[in-house]
């Protein structure tokens, strides 16, 4: 395996250092360092952060191959500067079972651009009736820890109850959609100001916040550990932040895109803009980003949710909600958080990777930049400027947002166990990654 040596990095946004990488490891950390036959890169102006974690991906394999497979997603992951990522279980069939979450694993280990996790769930078929085998896909070789309707809200409160309590035998969290799903009947956007004005039927926020207030009760009530998926409201924060000074264990995510976008844009009726939970409003955006800096959201998740140009081009009423986020998200996160002033690098570092990878319980990943531990790493030009061209992504799908949008930073060099997945901004050959990680 081949010996690299970082010159000059930017460690999590500090002073210059050397870092050199060895067998998989970091080894050492300094500044002039040389090492025998290493292959060296330089890192001036480059900031160095642990290899970050997605704990809401949506990887489409099996069943609609069409929008992504686990290989095209896992090399938009590692192009976005990922090293792993939780994959949701609304696939086709969906990942209910020992058998499913464990194909799933597999197709990610052979992948080898970056890990992936399979999220189990909840109840079979996400119908929201019985609970899957959750013991048997924590047992699986897969290793399941995170369990998630999502795409769908576990909306019986006994159901909820009890996978709360099920998942407390090996430590494991329900990571929940919250939507409770009458209140949101045909709903199509944000119920607000610009709903009424052109028409669309809307979603209100307190059906997210319904839901959140119920299950932080319900997980204090159990002694369980729940995790909220894509917080879009105010109101949802100030729920969190109440669960969280109370001492219960709950955590919660926010997306890049609700970190930047108001459901102004849907006034274009571009269903690219049409999402679950739906773009809320500017005060909504400015509390996400509050709750990000001081810790009451603990992470940024994707939700990377791929369609084919066939559902989303397409009247409103009738696209598929989602959008694509992996290779935009740290951009993003340093326009909207480093850029502004909320946070410095650290704290990208700990909502993207350290936080995350500790939600999801997973030992590999979102670990400090040190001697002895795993080299997953990710190289970040911050001073980079450049437009959102979909077409140069690696997911198979283009529903993206920002299309045409200047956007700062770009992932140079992403590292998974010490194996190069992107160079130069770009992923690598599979076959070099395939054979080193092997
Ligand atoms: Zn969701």
């Amino acid at each position: 395996m081949t010996t690299r040596l970082i010159r000059n990095a930017s460690l999590l946004g500090g002073d210059p250092q050397d870092v050199l990488i060895a067998d998989g490891v970091v080894r050492e950390i300094g500044t002039g360092l040389s090492a025998e036959g290493a292959v060296e890169l330089d890192a001036t102006g480059l900031v160095l952060l642990p290899g970050l974690v997605d704990l809401h991906t949506h990887l489409r394999e099996p069943g609609r191959e069409d929008a992504e497979t686990v290989h095209t997603g896992t090399r938009a992951a590692a192009r976005g500067g990922y090293t792993a990522v939780h994959a949701m279980a609304n696939t086709f069939p969906v990942a209910d079972t020992a058998g499913v979450v464990e194909q799933v694993w597999r197709l990610g280990r052979a992948s080898g651009y970056c890990d992936v996790q399979p999220v189990g769930a909840v109840t079979i078929g996400l119908e929201g009736k019985k609970l899957a085998e959750l013991g048997a896909m924590h047992d699986s070789a897969a290793g399941v820890r995170v369990f998630s309707d999502d795409g769908k809200c576990v909306d019986d409160a006994v159901i909820m109850r009890r996978a709360l309590e099920y998942v407390k035998a090996f430590d494991g969290v329900i990571a929940q959609h919250a939507q409770e799903p009458r209140l949101t009947e045909g709903a199509q956007m944000n119920e607000g100001t610009v709903s009424g004005e052109i028409g669309l039927a809307g979603w209100p926020a307190v059906a997210e916040e319904a839901i959140i207030a119920r299950d932080v009760l319900l997980a204090a009530h159990v002694g369980s550990r729940l995790h909220v998926c894509h917080v879009s409201t105010a109101g949802s924060v100030e729920i969190i932040r109440w669960a969280k000074a109370k001492g219960w264990d709950v955590t919660a995510e926010v997306t890049p895109h609700h970190l930047l976008l108001t459901d102004e844009l849907v006034r274009s009726y571009d269903p690219v803009y049409k999402v679950n939970p739906p773009l809320r409003t500017e005060a909504d955006v400015m509390a996400l980003r509050e709750a990000l800096a001081d810790g009451t959201i603990d992470a940024v998740a994707t939700d990377h949710a791929p369609h084919p140009a066939e559902d989303k081009d397409c009247e409103w009423a009738v696209a598929a909600m989602g959008m694509v986020g992996l290779e935009t998200a740290l951009s993003v996160v340093q326009h909207t958080m480093v850029d502004t002033g909320l946070m410095d690098w650290q704290g990208v570092a700990d909502r993207m990777s350290f936080r995350p990878a500790r939600i999801g319980r997973l030992t590999g990943h979102g670990r400090p930049v040190s001697p002895g531990e795993p080299a997953n790493l990710v190289l970040v030009d911050p001073a980079y400027r450049g437009t959102v061209i979909p077409e140069s992504f690696a997911t198979r799908s283009r529903n993206t947002p920002y299309r045409g949008l200047d956007l700062p930073g770009q992932v140079r060099a992403t590292f998974l166990r010490g194996v190069p997945t992107v160079l130069d901004g770009e992923p690598v050959a599979p076959e070099t990654v395939a054979g080193a990680v092997a």
